[in-house]
């Protein structure tokens, strides 16, 4: 299995105001990152961290994913506790630098699944969010359109089942990545229903 080491981070890492901490979850492939997009199209109030990673960039992405860094720059950030969390996964390293969300923002990150639970143990109430595909045939076929070559795809598909089994454990919400706008749609309800109890906890 592909999932490598990660860090341990126990202690809460204070954010200036109090806002919702959203972790979306999900295989790869399964569309997070297109989900990710479209709330914050659909949401004012929502600032999607930008992570680091060592993984190098796809024939189909733009450069702005991610920042790309090598391992060296990487491992000098952990040095200098500029993450919040990381995590190596199917050999590289991706991270989310301390989160600096402009007021009034809540902050939602993409991440896979030892980082969640590393997020979770840094702010206990953030909200995790697993994002399923209607089916393993449907989520093969996403992972050959993104462009990953042929190891890749068996490489990630491999993991899915344990990265499904360690997130549904952490996970307040399941959403069925079916069709991106009903996705979409039924996440931005549960950050409705999240922001009211919030104004008005019971
Ligand atoms: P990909 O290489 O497909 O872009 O990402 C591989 C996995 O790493 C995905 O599940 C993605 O959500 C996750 N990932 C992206 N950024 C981060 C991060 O900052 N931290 C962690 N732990 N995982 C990340």
């Amino acid at each position: 299995m592909g999932l490598g080491r990660s860090s341990a981070l126990n202690s809460f890492v204070p954010l200036s105001a109090e806002p919702l901490v959203v972790v979306l979850i999900g295989p790869g492939g399964v569309g997070k990152g297109t989900v990710a997009q479209r709330l914050l199209e659909l949401d004012d109030h929502l600032w999607l961290s930008r992570s680091w990673t060592t993984r190098p960039k796809r024939s189909t992405e733009h450069g702005t994913e991610y920042i790309f860094v090598d391992r060296a720059s990487f491992e000098a950030a952990i040095d200098d506790d500029r993450f919040l969390e990381w995590a190596e996964f199917h050999g590289n390293l991706y991270g989310t630098p301390l989160p600096t969300p402009p007021e009034g923002d809540d902050v939602l990150l993409e991440i896979e699944v030892q980082g969640a639970a590393q997020v979770l143990d840094a702010y206990p109430d953030a909200v995790v969010i697993l994002l399923l595909p209607p089916s393993m045939g449907q989520l093969e076929e996403r992972l050959r359109r993104r462009g990953d070559e042929d190891q890749h795809v068996s490489m990630r598909l491999s993991s899915t089942p344990e990265e499904l089994a360690k997130g549904q454990k952490l996970a307040s919400y399941v959403v069925v990545n079916d069709e991106i706008e009903r996705a979409t749609h039924e996440i931005l309800s549960i950050l409705e229903r999240l922001r009211q109890l919030r104004r008005h906890p019971s």
